[in-house]
């Protein structure tokens, strides 16, 4: 009886792993064929000066609109991605769609530091620095305004092989930010050492909460406390109120962005909020 058990639990794991497999498979061939097809599509989510409301910048998010007419998100394809490798070129599809963009839009002076995201593995892959100095070259881009967000985990490998990369990246010009800052292994000692311009506070921070108000104040407000004495600019993630905001500006913080500020939008959205 007890053998017959295990038995079947050991196929219904399997069962449900092969299907894993499979889902992992199908998902891979759809992401080459949307790189193919060239069905990825960036959004942008403004960046606010909180005692102004002045646009000062912009963070590219990617989507994938469905044939169905539904919009398949990050949280849906990133993951795989990157285990697949695929994220590679997919980064590399983001470089090269943000510096295009990003061309088009320097014809005008208030042109906003344009952020993208990268993962820790594009981070590490060989041709990253290349590619990424490629497309500045390509299209012209004054390299600050460029920025890339990188989480915490890109942060934890301070050989000297990634540290210099990073410092590479910095003396080229384009700025680096760590994303959901907070939330990662960090600690204080390489947030000195490392080469970057400004912390964003994970929204788990500002939002995380059921209420109106900021849902950790504490720990915002260490981190506000903290990059001011490092010089380093601070950016609120995930404002949804109007409290979270006063509150914000209270504690000193610049920056913002959030859904109560701006929800990500196409391109031609954007430009109409500064052109
Ligand atoms: P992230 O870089 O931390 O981006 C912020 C996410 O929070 C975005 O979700 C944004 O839509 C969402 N958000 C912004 N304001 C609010 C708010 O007020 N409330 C709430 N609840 N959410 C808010 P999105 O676009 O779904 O992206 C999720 C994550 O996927 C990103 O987190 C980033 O880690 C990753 N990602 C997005 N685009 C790329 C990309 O091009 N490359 C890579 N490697 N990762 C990407
Ligand atoms: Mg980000
Ligand atoms: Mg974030
Ligand atoms: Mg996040």
């Amino acid at each position: 009886e007890c053998k017959k058990k295990t038995f079947e639990r050991c196929a219904f794991y399997t069962d449900e792993l092969q299907q894993k497999l499979k889902r992992a498979i199908t998902l891979e061939k759809e992401i080459r064929l949307g790189l193919q097809n060239n069905e990825f599509e960036l959004y942008y989510q403004p960046k606010l000066d909180l005692r102004t409301g002045k646009l000062v910048g912009a963070e590219a998010l990617i989507r994938w609109p469905q044939a169905d007419g539904s919009m398949r998100m990050p949280n849906e394809f990133i993951p795989a991605a990157n285990k697949m490798g695929l994220i590679v070129p997919l980064g590399e599809w983001v470089i090269d769609r943000v510096c295009q963009q990003l061309h088009f839009w320097l014809g005008h002076e208030a042109c906003p530091v344009i952020a993208f995201n990268v993962s820790p593995k594009q981070l590490k892959s060989p041709g990253f620095k290349s590619s990424l100095l490629e497309a500045v070259k390509r299209y012209n881009i004054p390299p600050d305004r460029l920025e890339i967000e990188l989480t915490e985990d890109a942060f934890i490998d301070t050989s000297a092989v990634n540290m210099s990369l990073l410092e590479d990246i910095r003396q080229e010009g384009i700025r680096i930010s760590i994303d959901d800052f907070g939330t990662g292994y960090s600690s204080m000692r390489y947030l000195k050492a490392m080469p970057i311009n400004s912390i964003k506070i994970d929204r788990g921070f500002v939002s995380g909460g059921h209420g109106e108000h900021l849902s950790d104040p504490t720990i915002t407000q260490a981190i506000i406390f903290l990059s001011k004495g490092l010089s380093l600019e601070v950016i609120a993630e995930g404002i949804e109120t109007q409290e979270q905001w006063d509150e914000l500006v209270d504690y000193g913080c610049t920056i913002g962005q959030g859904f109560f500020l701006h929800r990500p939008m196409p391109a031609q959205d954007l430009s109409r909020l500064f052109f």
